[in-house]
């Protein structure tokens, strides 16, 4: 397949803001003016770094604020790598940060609808930029034929795919994109990719207060997950401009996580929330709300 050259362009800076946890988000106009936005992570022993895909998103999630902005269109694979190129660049100017260790395609937009873009960008990082494909992470709301597509594409690279409900009515209200994509045809796609790659699924979860944070939600949650080799990663609602949901509190997030872990095998854990402060964590991006 071929892949785009390594002297893709580099993106150009609009606005830059950085979190007091460390966290530094890039505000990038492309050729065309469209805007994106990445996320810089920084870790105790190396970075990580979120990456777009589309310029805003049609899936519509009901916790996020990129799903607000609508979709605009699909970014070019050189566009992707652009983002990478940018935030290395913008390492050697903060000696404190480590070398990006990690990549992980979840922010603005749904990869597997850009889905030649996304797979020509990650032979390209194999490729030409030397990255192990067990550093990349790529994150989808969880489209049956593109999951077994990827597992075959992809083997060794980590795919995330994100519940946030274990029934089907409720999760097409938080993820509307349910509706053409069951959870039960997104479940079977799942076993198919694991009998093809051997590979560990990671799954995405974010806690919305009253919505799908019960004891019943977990033990449900457990019980489809029980037959997969699995890591379920547990996320609060962060804000994102509606303000008609929150996450739960600390105590009723740990009973769902003690309720989790007890019914199903595998791991369960908690995301720590980065970049609150600039509107860089989990759902929040969205180039309206920085200013653009
Ligand atoms: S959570 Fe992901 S798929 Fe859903 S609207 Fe936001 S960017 Fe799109």
């Amino acid at each position: 397949m071929p892949t785009p050259a390594p002297d893709t362009a580099i993106p150009e800076l609009s606005k830059e803001q950085r979190s007091s946890d460390g966290v530094r988000k890039f505000l990038l106009t492309l050729e065309d003016g469209a805007k994106i936005e990445s996320v810089l992570i920084p870790g105790p022993r190396r970075t990580t770094l979120c990456m777009s895909t589309q310029v805003g998103c049609a899936m519509g999630c009901s916790f996020c604020a990129t799903g607000l902005m609508g979709f605009t269109r699909n970014l070019t694979p050189e566009e992707i790598l652009g983002q990478y190129l940018f935030a290395r660049q913008s390492l050697v100017t903060d000696p404190l940060e480590h070398e990006i260790g990690n990549l992980v395609y979840m922010g603005m937009g749904e990869p597997f609808l850009n889905f030649e873009s996304v797979t020509r960008s990650l032979h390209t990082l194999r490729e030409s930029y030397g990255f192990h494909s067990r550093i990349i992470t790529v994150s989808t709301i969880g489209i049956p034929d593109r999951i077994v597509a990827f597992g075959h594409l992809f083997p060794t690279v980590r795919l995330a795919i994100s519940l946030h409900h274990p029934s089907e009515v409720e999760r097409s209200a938080l993820v509307p994109a349910n509706r053409r994509w069951p959870l039960s045809d997104v479940l079977e796609a799942s076993r198919e990719y694991q009998s093809i790659t051997g590979r560990r699924l990671f799954f995405e979860y974010v806690l919305v207060s009253g919505v799908n944070d019960s004891e019943i939600h977990a033990r449900t949650l457990g019980g489809l997950l029980a037959d997969l080799d699995a890591t379920v990663n547990l996320i609060p609602r962060h804000p994102d401009g509606r303000g008609d949901a929150s996450a739960p509190s600390r105590e009723a997030m740990d009973r769902f996580w003690r309720t989790l872990k007890a019914s199903f095998g595998g791991h369960v854990t908690f995301r720590r929330s980065r970049g609150l402060d600039i509107d860089a964590a989990c759902g929040q991006l969205a180039t309206g709300r920085t200013g653009a």
